[in-house]
């Protein structure tokens, strides 16, 4: 069920509807719009009796809700969702850059990455203290050190961290290190890790799975959403398919079909995507010009001696030019977007 406000609806109207909602036990969701509010309802077995809610003060409608999405649904927010991170917003009017090694190595490779991605003008920097490796020998990641270094570049550089969590103890230590949970590909349908992470009130940045459709990917989302933890952006990274020319197929049409459905912010990896230097530019403007929200773009000072995807870095220079031409993209949009909402 969702519950749409009238637009003067009151502070107690609200309450007073969260009140019986909580009452019938079940656990309501309010999410403030630019136009009215909306009351998502979650828990309840069955369908709830309009009727409760109908004849409230406040209260505009009751709508009995048969999609399997409640939460990541343009029903319940119409517009689009704009995520606090840290200092930044992911979803906004700006194109949201995270640029940083795909490990924390050492001190000098993540400093070196990262005064790179900060004199870019990017607001985000990734790098993994978590690594989940396919082999059990492959480098892990540096744990808890990794992550004081990420806090450090926070210190120096006023970046916004986003890194990875694989398990519970890891998600309790991004949550004092950084300030974007991000959960991996492997992980996306790990749900009790989900609904981990939608207890507590970081950011969520959720990786598409290596495999998952379009409706496991959001029922992903709706899991740390149902929990109470709203701040959640999507990101495709590409799936597997029979092609062998790249690491993965970057599946750009998600981006759209995304867009249509929910108000989260949605963020594109064309690093993870195609695991190939050379296409990382490319798919990176392609992202942009599809209508991501942001980028997502492994870095490092030096690729050949990278622990962890090297092939698909970045070096420094790789990336400034990559920057400055992306947004040289995201303006053109922008300005084209605003032409056809003047005329
Ligand atoms: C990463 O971002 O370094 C990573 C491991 O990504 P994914 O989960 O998309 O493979
Ligand atoms: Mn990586």
């Amino acid at each position: 069920m969702l519950i749409v406000m009238k637009s003067d609806a009151t502070e107690s109207d609200i309450r007073r509807v969260e009140e019986i909602i909580e009452k019938l036990g079940y656990r309501p969701h309010t999410m403030p719009g630019a136009a009215r509010t909306a009351i998502g309802v979650t828990g309840n077995p069955g369908a709830i009796d309009p009727t409760h809610f109908e004849n409230l003060p406040g209260v505009a409608d009751a709508i009995r809700v048969t999609k399997q999405y409640k939460l990541i649904s343009k029903d319940l927010r119409p517009e689009k969702s704009v995520i606090k991170v840290g200092n930044a917003t992911i979803g906004g009017n700006e194109l949201a850059i995270i640029a940083g090694p795909c490990a924390v190595e050492t001190v000098e490779q993540v400093f070196s990455a990262a005064e790179a991605v900060a004199k870019s003008g990017a607001k985000f920097f990734r790098g993994g203290a978590f690594k989940p490796r396919t082999s059990p020998y492959a480098f892990q990641g540096k744990g808890e050190d990794g992550l004081k270094i990420l806090a450090e570049v926070r210190n120096q550089f006023g970046l916004n961290i986003v890194t990875e969590a694989m398990d519970e103890r890891g998600v309790d230590l991004v949550e004092k290190y950084g300030d974007c949970i991000q959960i991996g590909a492997r992980n996306m349908q790990n749900f009790s890790l989900l609904k981990y992470v939608g207890q507590t009130r970081k950011p969520v940045l959720l990786k598409r799975g290596l495999s998952a459709t379009l409706d496991e990917f959001l029922l992903a989302a709706e899991y740390i959403m149902a929990e109470g933890n709203y701040d959640v952006i999507l990101c495709e990274r590409g799936i597997r398919t029979f092609g062998t020319h790249a690491r993965n197929t970057m599946d750009l049409s998600v981006v759209p079909a995304v867009q249509k459905l929910t108000h989260l912010p949605i963020i594109v990896d064309p690093s993870h995507g195609t695991g190939r230097n050379y296409m990382v530019n490319p798919l990176a403007r392609a992202g942009v010009a599809v209508g991501a929200d942001g980028l997502i773009i492994e870095v490092h000072p030096c690729p050949e001696e990278a622990l962890c995807d090297g092939a698909q870095a970045l070096t420094l220079e790789q990336y400034s030019e990559l920057y400055t031409q992306v947004n040289a993209i995201y303006e053109i949009l922008a300005k084209e977007e605003m032409a056809i909402a003047l005329a």
